[in-house]
């Protein structure tokens, strides 16, 4: 059966795999990866890790790995296609029959007129604020200051009566089907439709490309739930959608500010800040984590002040941190949110509240602070033990520096105590020995293995790299087999200008010995401190690959093809790549 690579990557980016893997066995957060005791052989201490990040699972005990398809085939003794079935079920998305484009098409055509039943949803909303229904509303948007400048850019608008907007969708001839997957209206008894938001003030959810794609919906006057928002729907995923992303993305800053809710994005945008983004009435996930890594590489968590805001706080740090953002945190004080806070101390006030954000590691450490007694020496040694582990998940060794010396402080226990606890910290999962290596090279050839897969693991998360490798370096020259077939890959994407990650390259490969071989390159980086270091670094492994490729033809080379490829290997010296 033929599945096309759209549906393959639909299905594989819905299911995150650390979720997927959690529901078979623990896993704990460590650096930046997750730790469990391996399901495919038998351990005591865990050498099994996950990576939201890169989406791959490799354990450094036996070698298993690849992608969240990889995972399913290899725990549930399944074939790619019952891996792919399972995986589509779990997120609700339908396959396509295998004859393929036309449901794709079809789906297409189902997104498309669900948009335009938001998009028409969200004039309706918008022209009922301004009318005589919406007084209420836009009475307790003056309440809130909100401004009509805001008001207009964010599409505000009102739900009126109970079938207000169901007469009028029906009017606009959409069928039943569209209207009951559109998440706007609900079916009463008698098979007519009423509707949902009714009597709601209407925030139109927008998405990163600026389409409506759902709505969150406040209450005006009494009424239950407070905050309503949209189900999820073929083109709305709560877990996945922003509010202000579209505002955000474009904002100057290099960093989003994640706040709790809609009228803090509002604030926050009228006072000079469009970066700021919240989650949909859920707790920040690994798919926001994502959806922020899209535009940003940095984000300032900014909770409500209370108990509830510090815990969602970190709770959500661990996500933000497993994709690569540099996170800090910031709460506002003598106000409850940041919507107060603007209010009562001004913008100024607020961008030093901003600037003055920690990381989220010395965050951690002061809210740890507040659970133990220092006075007591029992609990001093809890508290270290505990910030130990949190300073080891520090970005830079001057960074863990300045923590240690602040724990010390508190403490009154030795710096080098501490230190020696966060070495051993450090060293247990991520240092595993390697008890069995993939391919087993022998020791002469462990080189060029290396820069194999070095070189490939460069190409495909530095497109600088991709690109001058792509003028010098064949993938032919990679040998045959999966490194070559990898480059291949990593090069035509680059091309393409894919976004690229690590877990869709892996599906490109149908046996599991080889989807293991290839998960296995990026299960391995090794980070350079600088551009000059890495670039060296490149230049090097490519040397060796080039002369190791030459060699292989020598045995088998005429006394003219001899000359050539001498030459050949003296020009290699001289090769040099800028990145
Ligand atoms: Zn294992």
């Amino acid at each position: 059966m033929f599945y096309p690579n759209e549906v393959i990557e639909d299905v594989r980016s819905g299911n995150d795999i650390v979720n997927v893997i959690s529901s078979y066995i623990t896993l704990k957060p460590k650096g930046a990866s997750f730790f469990g005791l391996c399901p495919f052989h038998q351990e005591k201490t865990p050498s099994f890790s996950v990576s939201a990040d890169k989406q791959i699972y490799h354990c450094f005990g036996c070698g298993a790995g690849g992608n969240v398809f990889t995972f399913i085939m290899q725990i549930e003794n399944a074939g790619f296609v019952d891996a792919l079935k399972l995986l589509a079920d779990r997120i609700h998305y339908t396959l396509p029959d295998s004859g393929g484009s036309e449901e794709i098409a079809r789906q297409a055509h189902v997104r498309d007129i669900l948009l335009e039943i938001q998009k028409k949803a969200a004039r309706f909303f918008y022209e009922r604020l301004r009318g005589p229904d919406g007084r209420a509303a836009a009475a307790y948007l003056d309440s809130r200051g909100v401004d009509a400048k805001v008001r207009i850019r964010f599409g505000l608008g009102y739900a009126p009566g109970r079938r207000a907007l169901a007469d009028f969708l029906i009017k606009e001839g959409y069928a039943n089907e569209f209207l009951e997957q559109s998440g706007l209206l609900l079916a009463d008894k008698r098979g007519g439709y009423y509707d949902r938001f009714a009597g709601r003030l209407m925030f139109p959810i927008f998405d990163a490309a600026g389409r409506v794609v759902g709505f969150g919906g406040r209450v005006i006057g009494e009424g239950e739930p407070k905050y309503l928002n949209s189900p999820d729907t073929l083109i709305f995923d709560k877990s996945r959608n922003l509010y202000g992303v579209n505002f955000a993305k474009k904002s100057k800053s290099a960093e989003f500010i994640l706040v709790e809710g809609y009228m803090d994005v509002l604030s926050l945008f009228q006072a000079g800040f469009p970066q700021a983004v919240a989650a949909l009435g859920t707790a920040f996930n690994q798919n926001h984590a994502r959806a922020v890594k899209k535009h940003r590489d940095g984000a300032v968590i900014l909770f409500d002040s209370d108990e509830a805001g510090t815990k969602a706080a970190l709770r959500a740090i661990p996500y933000l941190a497993n994709a690569g953002l540099a996170i800090r945190v910031t709460q506002v004080e003598g106000a409850k949110d940041p919507d107060e806070y603007i209010k009562s101390f001004g913008a100024e006030s607020f961008a030093k509240l901003l600037a003055q954000a920690k990381g989220h590691v010395i965050f951690q450490i002061d809210q740890l602070k507040k659970q133990y007694n220092l006075d007591i020496l029992t609990e001093r040694v809890k508290f270290t033990a505990e910030a130990s582990k949190l300073i080891a998940k520090a970005d830079s060794a001057v960074e863990r520096d300045a923590f240690i010396k602040d724990v010390a402080l508190s403490t009154g226990i030795s710096a080098d105590a501490i230190t020696a606890d966060i070495d051993r910290v450090m060293s247990r999962p991520m240092r595993a020995p390697r008890t069995r290596v993939l391919e087993r090279p022998a020791k002469a050839d462990k080189g060029v293995f290396d820069a194999k897969c070095a070189l490939i693991y460069y190409a495909a998360v530095d497109p600088g790299v991709c690109e001058a490798l792509n003028k010098v370096l064949a993938p032919d020259e990679l040998g045959e087999g999966v490194y070559a077939e990898l480059l291949a890959h990593i090069y035509s994407l680059h091309g393409q200008a894919k976004e690229f990650v690590p877990a869709s390259l892996i599906s490109r490969f149908d046996k599991l010995e080889d989807q293991k071989q290839a998960t296995a390159v990026f299960a391995r980086a090794e980070e350079f401190p600088d551009k000059a270091s890495k670039e060296k670094a490149v230049n090097e492994m490519l040397k060796v690959l080039k002369k190791s490729y030459i060699d292989t033809k020598i045995p088998t080379a005429d006394i003219n093809q001899l000359n050539e490829l001498v030459k050949m290997k003296k020009s290699v010296d001289k090769l040099y790549i800028s990145i």
